[in-house]
């Protein structure tokens, strides 16, 4: 028998509200499989653990992390501690230590969810967005403050390392899953280095992995394509920026963030993975019992895929369709009156059978 060994970090907000019920499937999933188990350890390291103790995680936060199979996040934030030290003291040091250089975003239209765009073809893909470089670093700085030639610089990383092993993930993926194509965002008609570079590498890529087809759409045009005809896309890579800003437009036409699942992943699986849904800690409607937890439920099928279970992800991934056709069970978010705790018992009860 497998033992999964799951650190839950709950957060704030409604991530303690969801990470709950998440924990919920998995232990129904556990008791109708007999080839595995779970053992769930959580952690409450959020704003309040920062507040008692002046630090987000303890000392040794990412050794102790280090030995769990995967990691399920909740959400954090919270007024009291600034979001600049709840993001870089705790989730920031994760996925960079633990080298978690993809983030994984599904932008798959549920049954039963209806699409702002009112499309009839499915809406089925994946966005692969570079997780530890790129736009998002901090390499830069600010000169003559206060005076007319103020100025600020903010450099873009790209290395061969990371763009090759992003790519490679998303051929791997591809290939794994029975795509035809991979989508490569750029924007390197401006962008004349480091998107170049970007193209150039992921061409190299693609060209190793040529029985799969490639396209290439500048960042813009891109967007408009992710509105006008989203069932087009199988596979699209883009770098840390752009893939942040189509991961919220992939999100909104599938339903939003309450049903909005991401994974962090270290493909080497050195490190453990850190699976969390999209939203943050909704401090407007956390304590109401109201949240959607699917999105967080979803994130631990994606944890689950990542442990080698597809099978397990792809039940959940039914019974939360089943949910949804039958709309008894529904968060307001989606137009239901159903609490978190309803919805992820009944989700738990459907794997039951
Ligand atoms: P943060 O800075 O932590 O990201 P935020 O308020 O900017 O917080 P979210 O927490 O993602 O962003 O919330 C954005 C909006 O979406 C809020 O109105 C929130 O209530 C709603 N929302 C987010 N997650 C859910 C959910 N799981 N169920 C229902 N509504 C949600």
């Amino acid at each position: 028998m497998s033992t999964y060994k799951i650190a839950v970090l709950p957060g704030d907000g409604i991530g303690p509200e969801v990470t709950k019920e998440a924990v919920k499937v998995l232990h129904a999933l556990a008791k109708i499989d007999a080839s595995f188990e779970f053992e769930v350890e959580e952690l409450n390291w959020n704003s309040q653990y920062y507040l008692d103790h002046g630090r987000m995680m303890p000392e040794n936060g990412l050794e102790v992390l280090k030995e769990y199979d995967s990691i399920l996040f909740g959400a954090i934030g919270d007024e009291r501690v600034p979001d600049q030290i709840s993001i870089w003291d705790l989730i920031m040091p994760i996925r960079k230590n633990f080298q978690q250089y993809v983030n994984f975003r599904p932008v798959k239209l549920l049954k039963g969810l209806a699409s702002p765009l009112r499309k009839e073809d499915p809406i089925d893909f994946v966005i692969i967005r570079e997780n530890g470089e790129g736009e998002y670093s901090n390499i830069g700085g600010t000169m003559f403050h206060g005076e007319s030639r103020e100025m600020a610089v903010q450099n873009t990383i790209m290395t061969r390392q990371g763009v090759t092993q992003i790519t490679e993930f998303a051929y791997r993926y591809a290939r794994e899953h029975d795509l035809t194509k991979v989508t490569n965002a750029t924007k390197s008609n401006a962008i004349i280095h480091a998107m170049k570079f970007w193209d150039q590498i992921v061409e190299e890529v693609a060209e190793a992995n040529s029985d799969i087809a490639y396209e290439r759409y500048y960042i813009d045009a891109l967007a408009a394509y992710f509105v006008q005809r989203p069932e087009s896309f199988q596979v699209v890579l883009a770098s840390n920026l752009f893939g942040d800003i189509l991961s919220d437009l992939g999100s909104a036409i599938v339903g939003g963030l309450g049903v909005a699942p991401s994974g962090n992943i270290n493909p080497s699986r050195e490190f453990p993975s850190m699976f969390e849904a999209v939203h943050g800690s909704a401090p407007d409607i956390a304590g109401k019992g109201i949240a959607n937890p699917i999105a967080q439920i979803w994130s631990a099928a994606l944890m689950l895929e990542h442990l080698g279970r597809r099978d397990l992800h792809d039940k959940i991934l039914q019974a939360i369709e089943e949910l949804l056709v039958e709309k008894k069970h529904l968060t307001p978010d989606i137009g239901g009156s159903a609490t978190t705790e309803e919805v992820g018992s009944a989700i738990a009860e459907k794997l039951l059978g």
